[in-house]
This record gives structure tokens, sequence and C-alpha cells, in this order.
């Protein structure tokens, strides 16, 4: 990843990086609602950032194997959050990722879950209305 001190747009859609996902990933704040640790994961998984994504899955559902597509030629191309509901310590976040995959676009439409504990956020699992 390039480093620079220029304003770099958040692969989430933010204007900036820093200010939008960054200081989440990298500066290690907590984010206060589940529609920004969505966000926050979706740009963790267009960095690579396999340990960001491990520390906010949800520990009772954490899968074993390497979260980070490894598959060449993958390259996500944005991020559309459309609906975003929390109840108490209970949320789940409706978004549409597109991607790209051997030159052929994608999208995967989810709904996430999420839970509070402690103060944090953590995603919990998915459910892909499509795909029945
Ligand atoms: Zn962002």
């Amino acid at each position: 990843m390039a480093r620079s001190a220029e304003i770099q747009k958040c692969p989430c859609g933010g204007a900036d990086y820093t200010a939008c996902c960054g200081r989440f990933i990298a500066q290690g704040e907590l984010p206060r609602t589940a529609e920004e640790l969505m966000r926050s994961r979706y740009a963790a998984y267009t960095l690579g950032d396999e340990a960001y994504l491990r520390a906010t899955w949800y520990p009772r559902t954490l899968p074993e194997e390497t979260l980070v597509s490894n598959e060449p030629g993958m390259k996500w191309l944005g991020l559309e959050v459309r609906r975003h509901a929390e109840a108490g310590d209970e949320a789940t976040v409706e978004f549409i990722a597109r991607y790209k995959l051997g030159g052929r676009a994608q999208r995967m439409h989810e709904i996430s879950r999420f839970v509070r504990e402690d103060g944090r956020w953590y995603y919990i699992d998915g459910s892909f209305p499509e795909r029945k």
C-alpha cells in the first residue's frame, strides 16, 4: 500500500481514509455503530488486513480459515450500505459490495448480523438474500 501525506479516499466510499475507517483499522478507535464497523471491515478486506477482520469477528463464529481472499485478480470496487438497524446490543446491516474477479464484475448482497459486548461491536454472520 502506498503511503503518502495526501488525503486518500476510503475504500468504503468515504472522502478521507484516516477520518473514515483508518481511525478504526490503523489507530484502534472503536466503531460506535455496527455500520461503522461494517464499513471498516469492508475497507479491511480491500486492504487485506486479516488481523483486523479476525479481531472484529465474534470469537464463537470466527472461521479457522483465512478470511482475506487470495484469489488472483480479485479487486474490490465499492460498497453500498442499504440499511442499518440497531436494537440495543444487536444490529443488522444490509449492503452490496461490488468486486471484479477474473475480469468479471460481481456483487455480494449480504445482511450481516452484529452484536455489542463490553462496548465493542462484532460481526457474527451474514445471510445472502439472493443466494437461495
Ligand atoms: Zn470508510
